[in-house]
């Protein structure tokens, strides 16, 4: 079988074929508002992109991954009404909108490493392509799409016979039922700011035909995704929130400038829950990649658990959920560690080719990772296959799960021998019921990176990287 995705754009798993030749292809990942640091939510939506990238990656692809980074803000709900998220944020901590942007772009990029995501090959950040966002609007206005109002450019989408083609929405009847304030001046409640005039007070305003003013929030990812990756490019990747507004108009915009349709497959990550409902900051429950490693967990063993959950599905976190994907973690480089220490080689290949088929067979399957992950599992229980070429295949299929199979298992085989004698006193601690000494064993092996669990089969650790 060939790759298949699923397109939102047809609602269905369609071939995945590239539009120039066999082997480039062209994927955009909408990136981080980077006013608030990015949420464990909003994670799952990288690794998501992250493995369709390794996927494709797997089937020979080279892939040109560009993201963006939204530094000029957009405005507070998705409708163009409100304050300025960045400039909010600016005011509430005293920094200005530019040194907010770069500690937040500073602190996601760290999260992409600890979650060993790919770094997208060109990150593009909105403030550094203003000219190609004003360039992009003088092209819509010259071509009728756009007109001029009294606070700014707005795209007129019923230029466009088929407004509305990716989230399938019945406009008319959305916009009655819709209590919002409408700009008046609009002459469709759903036409969207392209750019904005600036109030003298705004804080990030650059010069345009228009006046001073700023970018609307969709034109930057039309900009920068036509820029990097021409006019008929292959992916485009985002959480399921983009579908009814953000995508719908980048959808309108590449119409409008180019006459062509130039995303071949719209893909989106489906959302995170915290225990069954909504992150929200008056729960309490908006965590970080941070928290988890500050509560002395591998960074690593959250993307276990987003590997667990197909990435169209609903996927819930608990703090349980997570310390049992950290125990299946562990479990997994044990067995995986027979694999590595194995001086055995394999006869016969027709067991581990099973396994590689069925493997790629899930993968191939609009990214059915939690099957692959279990064919893995199944894999490394089979005392039959424990070989060199066996380990081979494991590392093989880690380009795909992207859990570092390799270096964490070094990494635990590294401790000093100082660390494994603290392990052991702590192990004759429990024996003799010293139970107040192991406690403080405990904190003293995570001080130092090390942590230890009590499970059912006796203390088991491993090393983490202490957070700073
Ligand atoms: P933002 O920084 O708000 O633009 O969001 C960055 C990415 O996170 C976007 O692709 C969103 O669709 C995605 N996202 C936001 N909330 C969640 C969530 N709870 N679960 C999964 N993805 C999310
Ligand atoms: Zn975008």
């Amino acid at each position: 079988m060939s790759l298949h995705v699923y397109n939102t754009l047809t609602r269905q798993k369609e071939e995945f074929v590239p539009l120039k030749n066999d082997k480039e292809v062209g994927m955009y990942t909408c990136g981080p508002t980077v006013y608030n640091y990015a949420h464990i939510g909003n994670i799952r939506s990288y690794v998501f992109a992250d493995l369709l990238r390794r996927v494709l990656e797997y089937n020979g692809f080279e892939v040109k991954h560009v993201m963006n980074i939204t530094d000029v803000g957009h405005l507070l709900s998705d409708a163009d009404e409100g304050e300025d998220k960045m400039i909010k944020r600016a005011k509430e901590t005293g920094q200005s909108p530019w040194e907010i942007a770069k500690q937040i772009t500073d602190v996601f990029f760290k999260d992409f490493e600890r979650l060993n995501l790919l770094k997208p090959k060109i990150v593009c950040r909105a403030t550094e392509h203003i000219q190609e966002m004003i360039d992009f609007v003088k092209v819509l206005l010259e071509k009728g799409y756009a007109y001029e109002i009294s606070d700014g450019i707005y795209f007129d989408i019923s230029k466009l016979a088929d407004y509305g083609k990716l989230s399938r929405i019945n406009l008319e009847e959305q916009m009655a039922g819709a209590r919002v304030d409408v700009n008046p001046e609009k002459r469709h409640p759903a036409d969207f700011a392209l750019w904005k005039r600036a109030e003298p007070n705004h804080i990030m305003q650059w010069e345009s035909p228009w006046g001073m003013g700023y970018p609307g929030w969709h034109i930057e990812c039309s900009a920068m995704s036509i820029k990097y990756l021409g006019q008929e490019f292959e992916l485009h990747t985002g959480g399921i929130d983009h579908i009814p507004i953000h995508h719908e108009n980048e959808i309108a915009q590449n119409t409008g400038y180019t006459d062509k349709e130039v995303v071949r497959y719209w893909m989106h990550g489906e959302f995170l829950q915290v225990d069954g409902g909504k992150m929200s900051k008056s729960l309490g429950n908006v965590w970080t990649i941070s928290d988890i490693a500050q509560r002395g967990y591998n960074p690593l063993a959250y993307r276990y658990m987003c590997l667990n959950a197909h990435y169209r599905k609903t996927m819930n976190f608990t703090w349980n959920g997570l310390e049992s994907a950290n125990t299946a973690l562990t479990r997994l480089w044990i067995n995986v560690e027979k694999f590595r220490e194995s001086t055995n080689h394999l006869a016969n290949m027709s067991q581990l080719d099973h396994y590689q088929k069925r493997f790629e067979e899930a993968i191939d399957d609009d990214l059915n990772v939690p099957e692959a992950l279990g064919i893995l599992w199944e894999m490394v229980r089979n005392s039959e296959v424990v070989s060199k070429e066996g380990y081979d295949l494991i590392l093989e299929m880690d380009r795909v799960f992207g859990l570092n199979l390799d270096q964490e298992i070094e990494k635990q085989q590294e401790l000093s021998v100082d660390l494994m004698q603290l392990i052991e006193e702590r192990k004759e601690a429990r024996v003799n019921k010293d139970w107040a000494r192991s406690d403080a064993l405990r904190d003293e092996l995570k001080a130092k990176g090390v942590l230890v669990k009590d499970t059912k089969e006796g203390q088991v650790w491993e090393v983490v990287t202490p957070e700073q």
